[in-house]
This record gives structure tokens, C-alpha cells and sequence, in this order.
């Protein structure tokens, strides 16, 4: 039910090492970093809402900013009292407006533990008069663990008319991957022997699940093409669940489908998605930022979602589309020389999962 499924998931949050993790994830909050301190016109003297604090990071950014109130906003509350020492440790931390006793508060961020849907009242402000709404609520493949509803549903609520989100915009994108993204290459020679049955059973594994891991540049074997874009400022609720279309063409420039054989064939083992969030010049005036999670740039925690084919397909370069394929693997050959995907992405009923259905036409 999902008052256990919220139990389980707020509790993984109370754990350090995924903290630690986030972190350590010098291109994210570096991203957030640079976001929040480089664009005083949208942080000075700005009331400001966390949504899911964490350790508090961002909140002490937007302090460090000039912003004249933090309201931080904490479902675990492990991770809600942690947030509220490291803000006194630091000299960031104001009392509560409610709370009496003689604890010194010299700085502007206060820390509210429950979910951002439930705290109503304590929050100690009026609907609608919050500056800049923050939140770090990317998931695997954007949106699994659904915390983008969370962050709507505080815009709507708390956000002043106009008020600032940060980030605004976040972009889906998704490329096809040839043989060197599966691992196949790594079990065809181990020590100058054939393993590739392994690698034949893995690859039919994978084709059951989304795999989180890392792609190389180097194994993608078509363009990456936009799938979604949210507007995280006009975006309504519902949005967060999309059906989209996407045509895949064999790379440009691509060495192998280059080749002066007139029958080269490239083989797309899959399809590979990720995302970008933007900080956009619509807020983040001085300084726009882009935090970008793709296989061109370097590696974070989300690293990309991998999508494998129960059988390759055949895609040929602009110029060898006439061309007969042979197919070397799978039967799957695609005569436009295109991969048509059809992406759909929805929240899973009572749960923070998502269910991502895929489908391929030649
Ligand atoms: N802002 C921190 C932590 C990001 S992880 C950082 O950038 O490092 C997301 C955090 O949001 C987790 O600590 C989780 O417990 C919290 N969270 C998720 N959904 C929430 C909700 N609906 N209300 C309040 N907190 C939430």
C-alpha cells in the first residue's frame, strides 16, 4: 500500500551513503551550486522553499545567496533533524517563528520535517508567497521515484504568481547503441577465449529490464533526438505522464556506417535515454546553467537508462539505403534505414515506480 511504499522509500533516504553519493556528485551540485550563487537577481533577498532538503545542501547555497528565508522542506526525519544541526553548525540556521526557548538563531534557513504535501500550516506562511522553489528531484530515466508531482504540487501551492523555479526545464533525450554497448565484446574474447554464450545470455537478459549504467559516446550508433521537454513553470500535473515519438537515423559522421563497403550495416543493440535540466536564462538571468546527465558529457550518478532488443536492428547510413542487408545477427533489419520508437512513460498506480513501455517500427 502506499503508505509503506512511501515508509520504504523516505527510509533509503535516511541512509548517509546515499547522501554521500549525491554529494560526491561533483557535476550536479556544482550545477546547483553555480545556479544558485551566480544569479543574484533571482536569490537576493528572495523567499525561498526547498522541496526535500536532504542534508540541506541547497538550502545552505540559497543562504550563502543572500536569500532573506529557507523554508526546507524534509519527509525523512533522520535527514530533517541531521539538516537542522548541519544549518546551527554552520551559522545558517533561524528558529522557528512558533518555537520559543533560548537557542541562538542568526541565520535565515529553517527546516520543516513532512512531506511538502502535508505540511500545510507549519510551514508558517501564506499560500502563494514563496520567491524561488528548489528542488533536487531528478530520478533514474528523470522520473522514477516520481518526486516531480511533489515539486508541482509546491508550485502550485506556495509559489507566488511568476515566482522562480530552479531548475525550469528538464529535456529527455534518446540514441540507439550498437554491439559495444552490450557485453558481448568483453565475453567474444576472455584471454583469447570464445565466451560469447555468456554474453549472448546476457544480452537476453537485459532485454527484460531497464539497466541503469554508463554508455560510451563511442557505442552510439544513431543521433540522439529530443523525446520530452517539461516546463517545470506551466507544466500541469498530469503532464508527468507522456506518450512520445522519436525517429532514429544511423549517426553521422560514423566511421562504421561511413565505410566504402557498400553493404556496411550498423546494428542497434538498444536504445539508451537520459536528460538534461536546465537552470534557463528565464530565472537564472546572470547565469544559465545546464546540468546535463548524457553519454557526451561527463559521468554522474544517474549515469544513463539502457533499453536492450530482444533481437539487434539492422539500420544502414544515408546513401546505403537501397542496399541489401544481410543480417549478420537477429532478423530485424529495417528497411528505411530508421528506428521509429514510440516512448511512453507513466507513474505507476500507489507506487514510486514507473512503467515505461517501448515500441520499434521499421
Ligand atoms: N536536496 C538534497 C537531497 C535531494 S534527494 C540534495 O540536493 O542533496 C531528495 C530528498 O527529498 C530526499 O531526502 C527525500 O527524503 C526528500 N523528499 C522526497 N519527496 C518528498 C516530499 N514529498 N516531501 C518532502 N521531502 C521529500
Amino acid at each position: 500500500d502506499k503508505k509503506k511504499v512511501n515508509e520504504n522509500y523516505f527510509g533509503s533516504y535516511s541512509s548517509f551513503g546515499i547522501h554521500r553519493e549525491m554529494l560526491s556528485d561533483k557535476v550536479r551540485t556544482d550545477a546547483y551550486k553555480q545556479a544558485i550563487l551566480e544569479n543574484p537577481s533571482c536569490l537576493k533577498g528572495a523567499v525561498v522553499m526547498d522541496v526535500g532538503c536532504g542534508t540541506g545542501v541547497l538550502s545552505l547555497f540559497a543562504a550563502q545567496a543572500g536569500a532573506s528565508r529557507v523554508i526546507a522542506v524534509e519527509a525523512s526525519e533522520k535527514m530533517a533533524a541531521v539538516a537542522t544541526q548541519i544549518a546551527k553548525d554552520n551559522g545558517l540556521w533561524r528558529s522557528r517563528p512558533e518555537s520559543e526557548g533560548s537557542e541562538q538563531s542568526t541565520g535565515v534557513m529553517e527546516v520543516v520535517q513532512g512531506m511538502v504535501e502535508e505540511v500545510g500550516k507549519s510551514l508558517q506562511i501564506q499560500p502563494h508567497s514563496v520567491d524561488v522553489l528548489l528542488s533536487e528531484w531528478m530520478g533514474y530515466c528523470l522520473l522514477y521515484e516520481s518526486m516531480l508531482s511533489s515539486v508541482l504540487f509546491a508550485r502550485d501551492r506556495w509559489l507566488k504568481p511568476g515566482g522562480a523555479i530552479l531548475p525550469d526545464r528538464a529535456t529527455m533525450f534518446v540514441a540507439g547503441f550498437g554491439r559495444g554497448g552490450t557485453s558481448m565484446p568483453f565475453w567474444e574474447n576472455v584471454y583469447g577465449f570464445n565466451m560469447s554464450c555468456v554474453g549472448k545470455e546476457l544480452v537476453q537478459d537485459a532485454a527484460r529490464f531497464p539497466i541503469v549504467d554508463i554508455v560510451a559516446e563511442n557505442d552510439l550508433v544513431t543521433n540522439a533526438v529530443l523525446l520530452q521537454t517539461f516546463d517545470l513553470a506551466t507544466m500541469k500535473p498530469d503532464e508527468v505522464d507522456f506518450t512520445a515519438r522519436a525517429e532514429l537515423e544511423p549517426k553521422l559522421g560514423d566511421p562504421e556506417s561511413n565505410s566504402t563497403e557498400s553493404n556496411s550495416t550498423t546494428w542497434c543493440y538498444g536504445v539508451v535515454l537520459w536528460f538534461d535540466t536546465g537552470f534557463t536564462s528565464r530565472f537564472c538571468k546572470e547565469k544559465p546553467v545546464v546540468l546535463s546527465t548524457s553519454p557526451y558529457t561527463p559521468k554522474t550518478h544517474w549515469s544513463q537508462t539502457i533499453f536492450t532488443f530482444w533481437e539487434p536492428i539492422a539500420i544502414a547510413a544515408p546513401g546505403n539505403l537501397s542496399t541489401k542487408k544481410t543480417a549478420a545477427i537477429g532478423t530485424d533489419t529495417c528497411p528505411a534505414g530508421r528506428i521509429h520508437l514510440r516512448v511512453s512513460i507513466a507513474r505507476a498506480a500507489e507506487h514510486r515506480s514507473i512503467d515505461i513501455s517501448l515500441e520499434t517500427t521499421a
